[in-house]
């Protein structure tokens, strides 16, 4: 091919190119995806027996947090932006355990932050008289789940070694399990929150108190009051109730 035949190519594959974005323009479309050179990565399942030993030998949060690396274990890694890993001081006496990373939460890499993450605060800080610093916070799974689904079974099976051994590490006297889907995980229970909330479970010998899910009670703030009853049985339970 000559180079008059080559710039003739490319003027003809200019122009089509050209007609093509203005169709997609004229359709409403306003960005074309970047193109990454890659597909998406496909996930690499579950802890191996070797990364369950290295699990098991984490002796603070910091090294489980490195056992984690980035971890693409399950495909919710596909989606995220950051790993949420959890938040909070390293030998609470309550842990708060929610379902999953939200928008906010994948964005600034932390749980519970935007409106659910501000009542929860306001539970912590008003209700329970503690700083939030005082408390630890983390999420069955760590990664966000698309459209802010429920995670599935795989998924919490890849991420529970490390909940599990954040909860092994954090020894909390209490766990205050944050919503239907955290509740259900848990106590692997299908019984509905409402009725799983307001009284005691065991979760391996640590006492479990389910309760509503701060982005719930932004939608039905008539039933703050339940999750009020269930903050007290928890003070109680810690010996600090007024
Ligand atoms: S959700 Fe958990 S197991 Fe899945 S990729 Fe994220 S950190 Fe890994």
């Amino acid at each position: 091919m000559d180079a008059l035949e080559l710039r003739e190519r490319l003027a003809v594959a200019a122009s089509s190119l050209r007609s093509c974005l203005e169709q997609q323009q004229a359709a409403g479309i306003a960005f074309l995806p970047a193109a990454t050179g890659t597909q998406a990565e496909e996930p690499r399942g579950p802890v191996t027996a070797a990364e369950g030993g290295e699990v098991a030998a984490a002796t603070d949060l910091q090294e489980l947090r490195d056992v984690l690396g980035d971890c693409r274990r399950c495909k919710l890694s596909g989606g995220r932006s950051r790993i949420v890993y959890g938040v909070g001081r390293a030998d609470a006496d309550v842990m708060f355990i929610g379902e999953g990373p939200g928008e906010d939460e994948d964005r600034e890499g932390e749980p519970f932050v935007g409106r659910a993450g501000q009542l929860l605060t306001d539970i912590i800080t008003k209700g329970m008289r503690l700083r939030r610093e005082d408390v630890y916070i983390a999420n069955v799974v760590k990664c966000r789940p698309p459209r802010n689904r429920d995670p599935e079974p795989d998924e919490v099976a890849a991420c529970e070694p490390f909940l599990v051994r954040q909860i092994e590490l954090v020894r909390p006297r209490v766990i205050i399990a944050l919503g239907r889907a955290a509740a259900q995980t848990l106590l692997r229970s299908t019984e509905a929150i409402s009725r799983l909330r307001g009284r005691w479970h065991d979760y391996h010998g640590i006492r479990l108190m389910p309760t509503f899910h701060p982005a719930y009670l932004l939608r039905n703030p008539g039933e703050k009051r339940l999750v009020w009853e269930d903050i007290k049985s928890v003070l109680r339970e810690l010996g600090t109730a007024a």
